[in-house]
């Protein structure tokens, strides 16, 4: 007998991009972390730690963050729910709405791996809708599944296209069921379907300070939807998933929206440059809303180029499955980095 449930037995647990010891000699261009260090706003928070933060359980709705996102965004307080990164709001999602057969999680492909994780572990059926070549919005089969949940990640990742506002409205009306849009790369693009959850009660928009703000060890994620469709989200994430530390300094960096977004237009135009560099060595890059470029070899050797990378100290990320087992997801760093990266696989094509 197994200790445990058949789905668990049955499934496999996501695998996290590798994140080497703290103080490591290593450009790490693998995990889409932003280069640039968090807000110093941000940073002042913690230096000036109270020790009643930590004595004391804390706000289990994260209110002062809230307020923060309130302002930045322009959204109601009441129309958001805090995660412990938005993978936590992820997972209270699918707990919350996904189950079986009658309750599926759809979504195009590729895209984020965690979501069909979450829902083997559910368990709840998955339907997986391939994209075109050409990355438009399958509509009509994603519709045709009937999801509970539909994701769509824009910028998707990790092709790094962003699905256009039109398609997306036209999918929230035709399905019953929640579409979900994953924007932890929308720092880095050109819009944003945040709009939408004003005009759709049954979207909800999750966001994250992993990329955009620098901030990925912190863990600090939201989602802004209807409050109606967060009411069934507040039963069941945990009473305190984020602590008190990340509330406050979640807050400080999300007040300082003109430093991440000064951070941001750094990784833009570093984007642009990396993307020229690599075309120039023969890679096929597809343009990118994201912090990350998705590139394939000129000779489709992408495993060799990433262990050839990672034994000269560069790691980036390869994804050993079809449509994917012959390109690279590298992460956008700093100009030296990218051009240390670069200088590399030269090395490596000879
Ligand atoms: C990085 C990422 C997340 C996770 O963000 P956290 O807030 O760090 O949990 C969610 N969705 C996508 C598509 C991502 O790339």
């Amino acid at each position: 007998m197994s200790y445990f449930r058949p789905a668990i037995d049955a499934m496999t647990g996501y695998v996290p991009g590798e994140q080497p010891k703290p103080g490591t000699k290593i450009i790490k261009l693998n995990t889409n972390e932003n280069p640039y260090p968090p807000s110093p706003d941000a940073l002042n928070i913690l230096r000036n730690l109270d020790s009643e933060w930590l004595r004391r359980y804390p706000d289990p709705f994260a209110r002062e963050f809230c307020a923060a996102v309130s302002e930045a965004l322009g959204v109601p307080a009441d129309w958001i729910i805090v995660g412990n990164g938005s993978d936590d709001v992820l997972n209270v999602l699918v707990r919350a709405c996904a189950e079986g057969g009658d309750r599926k999680v759809v979504y195009p492909m590729p895209t984020y791996v965690l979501y069909r994780t979450l829902a083997a572990m559910q368990p709840a059926e998955v339907v997986e809708v391939p994209y075109p070549q050409d990355f438009t919005l399958p509509i009509d089969d994603l519709v045709a599944a009937n999801g509970a949940i539909t994701f769509i990640a824009s910028p998707n990742s990790p092709s790094g296209h962003s699905v256009p506002l039109d398609d997306l409205r036209t999918l929230a009306r035709r399905v019953a069921g929640i579409v979900a849009i994953d924007e932890a790369y929308v720092d880095f693009a050109e819009s944003s379907a945040l709009p939408l959850v004003q005009e759709f009660e049954n979207v909800i928009v999750l966001r994250t300070l992993s990329k955009g703000y620098s901030l990925a060890g912190l863990r600090m994620g939201f989602a802004v939807a209807h409050p109606k469709l967060l009411a069934g989200l507040f039963k069941v994430k945990d009473s305190y998933n984020i602590d008190a530390i990340a509330t406050l300094v979640g807050a400080a960096a999300m007040r300082d929206q003109a430093y991440k977004n000064a951070c941001a237009e750094k990784v833009k135009i570093s984007r642009a440059k990396l993307t020229v560099d690599l075309k120039n060595l023969g890679f096929t890059v597809l343009d990118s809303q994201g912090n990350f470029v998705l590139a394939t070899p000129p000779e489709g050797n992408a495993e060799q180029l990433y262990l050839g990378l990672k034994e000269r100290g560069i790691l980036v990320r390869y994804f050993k499955q079809p449509g994917l087992d012959n390109k690279l997801r590298i992460s956008v760093g700093t100009d030296e980095q990218n051009q240390t990266l670069i200088e590399a696989l030269v090395s490596l094509l000879k």
